[in-house]
């Protein structure tokens, strides 16, 4: 049995079947912007592996940074121990996110620390006495991960809610923002909102939102006074606001984080993806005083959560390299020029009758259409011209590595023109 049908016939893909139905590509190096599959053959690389390699692959910075902890240590328990790499990085987050979040937890992966996020929230309200507030309202359209609780705030129609209704926590939700990003902002826009929290609030404990950007759940980008107001409401009714930037931060939307697009600091913050510039699993929730002093105040006087791999040395010791590289490579103005060619190159879609929509924010490029894909048919197209994309339902996205050039930028959108127009 050769390495694909071995593949094909044991091990599980995201969201795929065993044994496997659609075709796998396999790799032997990257390096940059490019993926080299076992024919030789390089893809310019439009996904940035969802998000997280944002400094491109096999960065040296980041190389050396992780061969360096792997000579001192590669992990230990975090239960009774500590060490610089987590200190070192929670001291950089604390830095760079809103002043009032400064307690941070630590996890392996974006939807443990959505977990977290949640559990947080209950457990705050369960300290205070207001037990009855121990739902989560979350929007139609968000994505929030893919375990249990994560699940349960996902959208509740076309997410995998239906499969599992009846096993998932009964959440709330409300429609998500009618504003776009880039309309004139329209104060309508909150009603369901205002309307679902006045009515609701002694059962919610928290509303949990991807600030901006709604990414798995359907690439959607409203208009950020959403969250000034959303905020307001929040505080009015003593509902917790979660910001879930596990995909948005670390400048992919052109702020550091999508959270400065209005200028709104949550009382809880979870990162992960880009964290580690895509080196290792980690991800992070970070929460104020006020939050972590109620936790700790009543019994059981702790937060009840802690992972094996809390805090792994490894991937803090990549994340430290990957913030740092960040900060001093002049992100900003790349993210902008990865914009405006986005923006350029993209356009062309736009004339195509299959093309609902085009939209381009920071490092991110949509081409909505009006009608889902085949996954399978149109990955085999896309490497066939060099690239690698991986739609979902019917959005091509790409979200590039900051250090692409523009002429990558252009052979992918190039592909995006030419797949839609020959092969759909
Ligand atoms: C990817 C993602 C998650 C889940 O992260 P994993 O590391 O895949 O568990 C949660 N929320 C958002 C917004 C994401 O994009």
């Amino acid at each position: 049995m050769d390495d694909f049908e071995f593949d094909a016939k044991h091990i599980w893909h995201p969201y795929s079947s065993l044994p496997a139905t659609t075709k796998m590509f396999e790799v032997i190096s990257t390096d940059g912007c490019n993926i080299t599959l076992k024919n030789n053959q390089k893809l310019v690389d439009g996904m940035a592996s969802w998000w997280s390699a944002i400094h491109g692959y096999n960065h040296p910075v980041l190389q050396q940074a992780l061969h360096q902890q792997i000579d001192q240590f590669s992990h230990v328990m975090f239960g009774g121990l500590c060490h610089r790499p987590a200190t070192d990085l929670a001291r950089r987050l604390i830095e760079i996110t809103p002043e009032n979040l400064e307690k941070v937890f630590f996890s392996d992966s974006g939807s443990v620390a959505v977990e977290v996020a949640i559990k947080m929230a209950l457990q705050y309200q369960v300290a205070r006495g207001k037990s009855d507030k121990n739902k989560i309202l979350s929007l139609e359209g968000a994505y929030h991960g893919d375990t249990l609780g994560a699940m349960s705030v996902c959208d509740p129609h076309k997410s995998m809610h239906r499969l599992f209704s009846g096993v998932l926590a009964q959440n709330i939700f409300t429609p998500r923002p009618s504003c776009e990003y880039g309309e004139a902002w329209d104060d309508s826009s909150l009603k369901a909102l205002e309307e679902i929290i006045k009515q609701h609030h002694p059962k919610i404990a928290a509303f949990i939102i991807e600030p901006v950007v709604q990414g798995a759940g359907g690439m959607y980008f409203y208009h950020p006074n959403y969250l000034i107001r959303a905020q307001e409401i929040c505080q009015q009714h003593d509902v917790l606001l979660i910001f879930d930037e596990i995909a948005t931060g670390f400048g992919r939307t052109g702020k550091l984080f999508a959270l400065e697009q209005a200028d709104v600091s949550p009382d809880i913050l979870c990162l992960g993806k880009a964290l580690t510039g895509g080196m290792l699993s980690l991800a992070a929730t970070i929460t104020t005083e006020k939050v972590a002093k109620v936790i700790s105040d009543a019994p059981p006087y702790a937060f009840m959560h802690g992972p094996t791999f809390m805090a792994n040395p490894l991937a803090c010791r990549a994340a430290i390299a990957s913030i740092d590289l960040l900060l001093e490579g002049g992100w900003q103005s790349k993210v902008e020029n990865i914009e405006k060619y986005l923006h350029e190159y993209l356009a062309p879609c736009k004339t195509l009758a299959l093309v609902k929509q085009v939209r381009v924010l920071g490092a991110i490029g949509v081409v909505e259409l009006q009608t889902e894909v085949v996954l399978a048919k149109i990955q085999v197209e896309f490497v066939k011209r060099g690239v690698w994309i991986r739609p979902f339902r019917n959005l091509i996205y790409i979200m590039p590595a900051y250090i692409m050039s523009k002429a990558e930028i252009k052979k992918l959108s190039k592909a995006i023109y030419e797949v839609i127009a020959e092969t759909l």
